[in-house]
């Protein structure tokens, strides 16, 4: 069997043929080079407007990358025409099917290296396909610019907004779809201001108005946007982030302990961190121990522990006027606990209350663990790729990651 019997079958042009395959041995070793020609019987079609015409002139021949075989780099070898196009009135390049406008990757190609980008770092799939970096990034901002362009937005009934830091002190802001079918990452805005999240409800006009729940952090501009912009939605304070500020105060208030008694003499709270972050349930049967000798002790992060381990009945309630009473009085004990940071947390959480307690009304729509599962899996692609300095890598990254962007059909699936 010939290679161009292979090629016809996963990769057929039509108006094309392919010619002579060479196996060319250079100093950067062995690469295959597929003549592309033109078929006879066909005229070329003009790239603007698609009209076939005849041949005005023909280009320098140019190489364009296609998918490698036996990890052999193929090219493909094509001098494009000149097509005397008649509605355009002069003499157009004419349309070259396998090829994304000036790049010197076929579309297969760059859509194989943005596939691969989606499970292994750019820089991993540069050098198992001996392409640059440069190379990948171009691949996957193409495939992030397409999926963009034709994806739906229609039907988006749940969003969540969330904030992450990136860079040692710059915030993006992340919209999330939250809903059962469909979890994914919406948009990203550079900075976490009122203008930023306003930017998104500008995208998604008037879809705004199908949302039926929003989530959020206790962020204050953002709370002050979903309110604008989303006033038909039901917006809730997901438990995710409270607990995540609770633990923050749990935190501070052992840290402070943990300097003053270590000044003293008295190190108990060595080591104590996780064992005081993690739920109960969660510790080993050595963990448990030292916890109770903790709790035998009257210590000021054994209080704010106690205060943080309470307020997680507050989601195992069924009534919400049940619960309402629980958080309002959990609130009261915080504040009166002589301890600065949890009367902090306390009084924001408190500031929130109606907000908080939509969570009950919302039904189940704001799933906790959706959250968290997005926010995790946002921080592992910007940490796994370090390397982007610029904010538009790192966005282009967590799109093509996280965005399940639509793809373009290809009669055979290169990977
Ligand atoms: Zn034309």
């Amino acid at each position: 069997m010939q290679l161009q019997t292979i090629l016809n079958s996963i990769e057929k042009y039509k108006g094309f043929v392919y010619r002579r395959i060479k196996l060319e041995r250079g100093a950067e070793g062995k690469r295959l080079l597929v003549q592309i020609e033109p078929d006879k019987r066909c005229k070329g079609r003009c790239s603007r407007c698609e009209t076939p015409g005849s041949t005005y002139d023909t280009l320098p021949e140019r190489r364009y990358q296609f998918v490698p075989v036996w990890a052999i780099p193929v090219f493909f070898l094509y001098a494009a025409r000149r097509i005397a196009c008649q509605p355009c009135g002069k003499p157009v390049v004419e349309a070259v099917p396998w090829a994304l406008g000036k790049s010197p990757l076929t579309r297969a190609f760059a859509w194989f290296l943005a596939a691969w980008a989606k499970r292994m770092s750019w820089q991993e799939v540069a050098d198992a396909f001996k392409v640059s970096w440069d190379t990948v990034s171009g691949a996957v901002s193409m495939a992030v610019t397409y999926g963009l362009a034709h994806r739906k937005l229609a039907g988006i009934e749940t969003i969540g907004v969330d904030e992450v830091s990136w860079q040692r002190g710059k915030f993006l802001t992340v919209v999330y779809q939250l809903d059962e079918h469909c979890r994914r990452l919406l948009w990203l805005g550079e900075e976490r201001k009122e203008k930023t999240l306003h930017g998104f409800f500008d995208i998604l006009g008037a879809a705004a108005s199908k949302l039926r729940a929003v989530a959020s952090d206790m962020w204050t501009p953002f709370i002050n946007v979903l309110r604008d912009r989303a006033p038909g939605a039901l917006h809730v304070l997901d438990r995710f982030h409270i607990v995540a500020n609770v633990h923050k105060a749990v935190d501070r208030v052992r840290a402070a302990e943990a300097r003053t008694l270590a000044k003293e003499g008295r190190p108990v709270l060595k080591n104590s961190r996780w064992l005081l972050l993690k739920s109960k349930g969660k510790l080993s049967d050595t963990q448990g121990a030292r916890l109770a000798e903790l709790v035998k002790i009257n210590l000021k992060t054994v209080r704010a522990y106690l205060l943080k381990e309470d307020l997680r009945q507050f989601w195992d309630h069924f009534s919400w006027v049940k619960a309402s009473i629980f958080l309002a009085r959990w609130c009261r004990r915080a504040i009166a606990s002589r301890l600065p940071d949890m009367a902090r947390v306390a009084r924001t959480i408190q500031k929130h209350h109606p907000l908080i307690l939509n969570w009950f009304r919302a039904g189940g729509a704001i799933s906790s663990g959706a959250v968290e599962g997005l926010n995790n899996k946002l921080k592992l692609v910007l940490r796994r790729s370090y390397g982007f300095r610029s904010y538009d890598s790192a966005t282009t990254a967590l799109y093509h990651a996280m965005g399940k962007l639509p793809e373009p059909k290809f009669s055979h699936q290169f990977w």
